[in-house]
């Protein structure tokens, strides 16, 4: 059986050498294989994916929509995260596409079928990095954090020093 046309199963060149290795982009770039070598993991893995029907256009799947594969050693989860907030909450990832469709979202926008937005690729291993905690999370500049500024002086500390300037 041909395997299912997907935007996110992508070629590169291997480093120092002339072989075209397939990745998956959802899945932080998982080596799937090489051309021209066995692909039986690939038709496996592909095969069983339902990425690629949640990106055709009878799914009408959303232009924000953030799918990420993690590859476990044995089993392979599929999660869907939404590009415009994921950033706010990136351990909330959905388990199925539904809240991406349009009667879910009131931002829905419809997604291409033949091309990914510009950004997908940042986004995805941004998105897939935060959910893992490979990325750290810069905190909000109006977090509690550890203090870059030393503490200002309290009253007493204030007024203790000002009586210490004149009685000395
Ligand atoms: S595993 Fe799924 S998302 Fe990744 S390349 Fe294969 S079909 Fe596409």
């Amino acid at each position: 059986m041909a395997l299912r046309t997907c935007l996110y199963r992508q070629e590169r060149p291997v480093e120092d050498a002339t072989d075209i290795e397939i990745v998956c982009l959802a899945g932080g770039n998982h080596h799937l294989g090489i051309i021209g070598s066995d692909l039986t993991y690939m038709d496996s893995v592909c095969g069983q994916c339902p990425i690629p029907d949640v990106l055709t256009e009878e799914s009408t799947a959303c232009l924000y929509l953030i799918p990420i594969r993690i590859f476990g050693e044995v089993e392979i989860e599929t999660l869907y995260q939404c590009r415009v907030l994921y950033d706010l909450n990136p351990q909330r990832a959905d388990k199925s596409p539904f809240l991406h469709l349009p009667r879910a979202c009131p931002w829905w926008f419809p997604h291409p079928i033949d091309f990914l937005p510009q950004g997908t690729e940042w986004h995805t291993h941004r998105a897939r990095g935060l959910y893992l905690g490979e990325i750290e999370k810069p905190a909000p500049p109006w977090s509690w954090g550890s203090a870059s500024h030393p503490e200002p002086p309290s009253r007493l500390d204030r007024l203790l020093s000002w009586i210490a300037k004149r009685v000395l």
